[in-house]
């Protein structure tokens, strides 16, 4: 079995008594996690007919039962499809019967009250295991078989169910390898929510491949977030801009002890270069990265050496994949240009889950895969992501790249948070509209703000309009969802 069903086992094979897993105070360690994997195979198999090729879906925040579920179901050749927790009824309906799961494991909090399918509630899970064999399946699994359906964010539009083999996860994790140098004794802290691709697999993954200590939260606090980083000396954290951006603004950031951290994984969403000298004033460098649900996700990769420097970019393509970028008209865009980004490497998926139309448009028959995002590159090679292609506002026939007005406009000490979309306008089409969230006791009129970004960008980009909310609107993994802000004030 080379797929990540068998990495528990490998690990246990080393460093059996090390901890794997804590949750809620309580720590497992590499053997009876390994223990703990097999048994729920062996009986997923014997009492639910889960077989190769089969999917095992999960419902519930993060908690054991989630991490053994996927490496269960990785020892059976079957395929893990964690779900979003914050998915209403109808949305969990649509996503289980897309992807038709042998069975649902169901997390300590959620009942399965009106979801399709065989269920496994969590008040039978530990029985389930009893009834298991303890003892390791040899099921002849390999790199190219499918591990994972994770459905992407749905930031712009519908999830679609990615399919994600062992090999792209392998690659992606040795990818991130290559530049992250983690080590045997890490302690990782997982508070973003494992159905998403980052916590999964840029914490997750690695962490069971070198022997680190996974501390599992069920889900994101500030509180919590300080308290364990100074009780448990947290080494690795993940997180997207926004969370690590909470951090600095609670009363605890002056004092907090946060000398353990070694690496500190950010990306999901641009970094906003603000956070980042933020954080370098308390000697702490993220390492940033972009990515998508369909690379496993990672494609570009910004390490700590050029991170000041190259501060604001995303950085290069990771050791074994390749990015380019596209000009509108096809051709190859040079340094400076925007272009579309397509990625391409052993850790791209092989299509979307049963829809094969969707898969043949961002796929090139080469592997390629275009990601819908704008980026520009410097001499260097350098990729700066700005925007989705579908929040690029054009106005007077100009693009106006809504990432750089929100950049200049972050330069701006009242701004907490910004969003700027595209509203229809009568003379030019479409002109921006800043939303602002001002910081906690912050004062400054929408004019002060338009003051400031006259002269800091071309007139064309500066927004007509500057309206201050109190908050954005943000799906589950923490993303700025700019659809819905054009629906509540683009009119
Ligand atoms: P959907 O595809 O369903 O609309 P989504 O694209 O947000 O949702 P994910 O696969 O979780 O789903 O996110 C990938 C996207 O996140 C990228 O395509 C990009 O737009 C954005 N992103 C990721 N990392 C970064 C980064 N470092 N800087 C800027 N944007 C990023
Ligand atoms: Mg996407």
């Amino acid at each position: 079995n080379q797929g990540m069903g068998s990495w528990p086992a490998r690990r246990a094979r080393m460093t059996p008594e090390r901890v794997a897993l804590s949750y809620r105070g309580r720590d497992h360690t590499y053997r009876e996690l390994c223990e703990r994997v097999n048994r729920l195979a062996s009986a997923l198999a014997a009492s639910h007919g889960v077989r190769r090729g089969d999917r095992v879906a999960f419902l519930g925040v993060n908690q054991p039962s989630a991490v053994e579920t996927f490496f269960a179901a990785g020892l059976l050749g079957a395929v893990f499809v964690p779900l979003n927790t914050r998915l209403a009824l109808p949305e969990l309906r649509y996503v289980l019967t897309d992807a038709e799961p042998a069975v649902l494991v169901l997390g300590a909090e959620r009942d399965g009250a009106g979801l399709p399918g065989r269920h496994l509630p969590a008040a039978g899970y530990e029985a389930l295991l009893a009834s298991g064999s303890p003892e390791p399946i040899d099921e002849p699994v390999g790199l190219d078989d499918v591990c994972l359906i994770m459905y992407t964010s749905g930031t712009t539009g519908h999830p679609k169910g990615a399919m994600l083999t062992h090999g792209n996860l392998t690659w992606n994790t040795v990818n991130l390898l290559v530049d992250v140098p983690l080590a045997h004794d890490e302690v990782v802290l997982i508070s973003a929510p494992l159905f998403h691709i980052a916590a999964l697999a840029q914490t997750l993954v690695p962490s069971v491949l070198k022997g680190g200590r996974v501390i599992l939260e069920p889900s994101f606090d500030v509180e919590r977030t300080f308290d364990l980083i100074e009780s448990e000396r947290v080494t690795v954290m993940f997180g997207v801009p926004s969370m690590f951006g909470f951090l600095t603004r609670s009363p605890r950031w002056d004092k907090a002890d946060l000398s353990s951290l070694r690496h500190l994984l950010c990306g999901g969403a641009p970094v906003p270069e603000p956070l980042i000298r933020t954080y370098q004033e308390r000697g702490l460098m993220f390492l940033q990265g972009y990515g998508m649900t369909e690379a496993a996700p990672g494609a570009l990769f910004l390490g700590a050496e050029r991170s000041v420097d190259k501060a604001g970019t995303a950085g290069v393509p990771h050791f074994f994949s390749d990015v380019r970028l596209v000009a509108p008209d096809g051709s190859p865009a040079a340094p400076g240009e925007p272009g579309e980004l397509y990625v391409q490497g052993p850790n791209v998926m092989p299509g979307y889950w049963r829809r094969p139309e969707a898969s043949a448009e961002v796929l090139s028959a080469d592997g390629w895969f275009r990601s819908g995002d704008v980026g520009v590159a410097d001499e260097d090679g350098y990729v700066r992501i700005s925007d989705r292609i579908k929040d690029v506002i054009i106005s007077g026939g100009e693009n106006v790249y809504p990432a750089e007005v929100e950049g200049a406009l972050y330069e701006h000490a009242a701004v907490a948070e910004c969003a700027v979309i595209g509203v229809p306008d009568q003379k030019w089409g479409e002109v921006g509209k800043a939303l602002v969230v001002p910081r906690p006791g912050a004062t400054a009129a929408p004019e002060e703000l338009l003051k400031h970004l006259d002269g800091r960008l071309a007139r064309y980009k500066i927004p007509k309009y500057v309206e201050f909310v109190a908050e954005l609107p943000k799906n589950a993994a923490g993303k700025l969802l700019k659809a819905p802000l054009r629906e509540l004030y683009g009119g």
